[in-house]
């Protein structure tokens, strides 16, 4: 079999990221919803101190309005109290700021990347709009209620870009999600190493951890729109796509390092 190593990312990869014309979401675990546009998603954590939203998908109304509406559709309220953010991206800042002025959501980034996010927007029209009320940093761990959210420092991709690790459940059986903040390596080649310096201790923290399950934010990682569409239409009998195993998690780890060498290799 020729399997896919890696994710096919090009120009319309990025231009796709701004298309608000439709979403899609799913409950992928008893407490995980993740809502999509065509290339970026987002995930919000049920836990007993409200829902925490995990990246924001794109400065847009129609972001925030798909991300409220996905949160009815499942049977939760909108109680929304956190927003974490991986990194200075616009899309994965993205409409937090309708998230901070509706709910009033205590918001979470890094120093480095609150900071990068000011200096380095993707685009001039494109600015930071809202502002972080705490920062976090390496092995941190967040306590949302009764679920913890342990941080880790995992610079490369942006200066000071984040991965999560925390416990999710599926039909009441615990498993431990890693969500790898930054997805492609920097372009720099010079950032390379620290970016795969960053994979390695993530890697090891997530053994460490136990992690099954392998999250990203951007759907063509992971083929996220079609396990999208799996989980939407799973049945009782069906297993979890998204629990991978440990094993599983490594191999999903080594798509990084593939696309790294290859943006080594590029000219
Ligand atoms: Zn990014």
């Amino acid at each position: 079999m020729n399997l896919q190593q890696t994710p096919v990312v090009t120009e319309q990869t990025f231009r796709d990221m701004e298309d608000m014309s439709w979403f899609t979401h799913a409950l992928i675990f008893d407490n995980l919803l993740t809502v999509a546009q065509k290339q970026t998603n987002c995930f919000v954590l049920n836990t007993a101190d409200g829902l925490a939203v995990i990246d924001a998908i794109w400065p847009s109304r129609d972001a925030f309005e798909a991300i409220v509406s996905a949160v009815w559709d499942v049977g939760w309220v909108p109680d929304f109290r956190h927003l974490l953010l991986t990194h200075g991206h616009a899309d994965h800042t993205g409409c937090g700021r309708y998230f901070v002025e509706t709910y009033g959501v205590e918001t979470y980034l890094s120093e480095t990347d609150d900071r990068f996010w000011a200096e380095r927007p993707i685009a001039p029209d494109i600015r930071k709009d809202y502002a972080i009320s705490r920062y976090i940093d390496d092995r941190q761990v967040l306590h949302f209620g009764d679920t913890p959210v342990s941080v880790f420092a995992t610079p490369g991709h942006t200066p000071g870009c984040l991965s999560f690790i925390f416990p999710v459940t599926d039909n009441g059986e615990r498993h431990m999600a890693a969500l790898w903040g930054g997805t492609t390596p920097p372009r720099e080649k010079d950032g390379i190493a620290q970016y795969l310096q960053s994979l390695d201790d993530f890697q090891r923290e997530s053994e460490r951890h136990g992690v099954d399950v392998a999250l990203s934010n951007h759907t063509a990682v992971d083929n996220g729109l079609e396990r999208i569409a799996y989980s939407r239409k799973r049945m009782a009998y069906m297993p979890n796509i998204y629990v991978i195993g440990q094993a599983g998690f490594r191999r999903y780890c080594q798509v990084f390092r593939i696309m790294s060498g290859e943006s080594l290799k590029a000219p």
